[in-house]
């Protein structure tokens, strides 16, 4: 049993937590926002991920669980410090580490033994060297003379099965600069060593590298097919058979070969442009990861056109889904929201909005309009719609009865759930994406 803190009690800072109580460590995780902590000490989770209520609860049940607001306490009893804190895009592309260097700040502040500060934020090739140097300038500062380490031990899971992935990774990294370290970490991660996950241990800067590099890489995959999409509306293919074909070769694998709007969320769009601006800060451009952002960008703006476009005189759209993906409520980036908001500021737009678990967050975002009918659910969005925009494909969105709505609706489903063939017998007009 080991003594964590973990500071951020977000989407990874939070699951990271349950999952080490979870394993077996006594666990104190950290906050600078009152109401989440007043709410994770309840046993009410903030922020919506499937699995991860049960083990709240379990986890308090424990007694080896608890949620602060105290730095001083948190710093105090872990002998392990997980950062997961936020690190969201600067104005100019790359990554803002403020909130990185605050929770170093507070770990030298109040540290009084031995830490080892591992870094779980997503964070630009480079940082725990910076962070290591950053902490002894101030611990020196303070006049303390305490031994502390960094370490790089970036996050793989996945909003929505972020509970999953945790307590089953593909692979763990562990950058360290010393064998203290690997040790330390490789004692927690032993969990893992019946289930031979695959331990890499590396320098800290190789570890930064591996969680950019497989972002960029998973962001350039659905570019790809999205791009192959476009191009297939235009000649007659269709881009599911292209793309579930291509899929079967075992070099390129199905995962990631969905087309879409457009790929959002907290982690993509921030993560592919730190990583191109590293390349210019160091000469070695990344010329295939600047076209994608780019390409990305086009491909939320074509989502949008289509419907646009479509509909030179305005609609009323039954709108169906906000979140960036299915099975989260978080709205960062996503190409719903940003779809939504295009067809709301042509003004010819009024929006029967739902979304199973994003309403609150896309309302916030969104603000208040006249143009825009928040519905309680999916029958109630449907209601007098004469369009069904499809944004985010979340399982309910599955069960339309074609047969009820008037046969000259148009479904844009942008996330190609339906089959063309049975909205069109149904006597709809169908639009996907990459389907002609
Ligand atoms: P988030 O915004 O959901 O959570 C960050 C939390 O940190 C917030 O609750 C914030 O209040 C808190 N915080 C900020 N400064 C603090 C401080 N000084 N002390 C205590 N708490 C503080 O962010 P997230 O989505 O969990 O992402 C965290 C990091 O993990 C990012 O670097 C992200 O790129 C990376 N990551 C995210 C995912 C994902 O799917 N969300 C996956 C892998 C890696």
């Amino acid at each position: 049993m080991q003594k964590i803190t973990v500071i951020g009690t977000g989407y990874v800072g939070l699951i990271a937590g349950l999952g080490f109580v979870k394993w077996g460590n006594e666990v104190v995780c950290l906050d600078v926002v009152p109401e989440k902590i007043r709410k994770l000490q309840q046993g009410i989770c903030p922020i919506y991920e499937p699995g991860a209520e049960v083990q709240l609860s379990d986890g308090l049940a424990s007694g080896r669980l608890r949620f602060t607001c105290d730095a001083k306490e948190a710093v105090e009893h872990g002998d392990l410090i997980f950062l997961a804190v936020g690190t969201p895009e600067a104005p100019d592309g790359s990554a803002d580490l403020k909130y990185v260097y605050r929770a170093a700040d507070e770990i030298a502040d109040y540290m009084q033994s031995y830490k080892l500060v591992v870094d779980k934020s997503t964070v630009p090739v480079g940082t725990a060297r910076a962070l290591k140097e950053h902490m002894a300038r101030r611990l020196a500062q303070l006049g303390k003379d305490i031994p502390f380490d960094v370490a790089s031990n970036p996050e793989f899971l996945r909003e929505g099965r972020a509970v999953g992935d945790f307590n089953n990774p593909d692979r763990i990294v562990l950058g360290v600069f010393s064998e203290e370290a690997e040790k330390r970490l490789r004692a927690l991660y032993k969990v893992f060593s019946r289930s031979n996950k695959p331990i890499v241990v590396t320098s800290p800067e190789t570890a930064e590298m591996i969680k950019y590099a497989s972002n960029a890489f998973l962001a350039t995959k659905i570019t790809f097919i999205n791009e192959i999409a476009n191009l297939c509306e235009q000649v007659g293919a269709n881009a599911l058979e292209v793309a579930a074909a291509m899929g079967k070769d075992g070099r390129i694998g199905p995962k990631f070969l969905h087309p879409g709007p457009g790929y959002g969320g907290s982690c993509f769009p921030k993560d592919t442009k730190a990583l191109a601006d590293t390349g210019v800060k160091y000469n070695a451009p990344l010329t295939v990861v600047e076209s994608v952002i780019a390409a990305n960008q086009r491909q939320k703006e074509r989502a949008a056109r289509k419907i646009l476009d479509y509909y030179p005189e305005g609609a009323t759209v039954s709108f169906l889904g906000l979140s960036f993906k299915p099975e989260t409520d978080d709205i960062r980036e996503s190409p719903a929201v940003a779809i939504a908001r295009e067809l709301l500021d042509s003004g010819r737009f009024t929006l029967r909005l739902y979304d199973p678990k994003a309403m609150e967050n896309a309302r916030a975002e969104l603000g208040e309009n006249p143009r825009l009918v928040w519905c309680s659910s999916m029958a109630e969005t449907l209601e007098g719609a004469g369009a069904i925009v499809i944004a985010t494909e979340w399982s309910e969105f599955r069960s339309i009865d074609f047969r009820r709505l008037p046969p000259d609706t148009v479904l844009f489903d942008l996330r190609n759930i339906y089959y063309k063939e049975d909205v069109v017998a149904a006597g709809m007009k169908y639009y996907g994406t990459g389907i002609c």
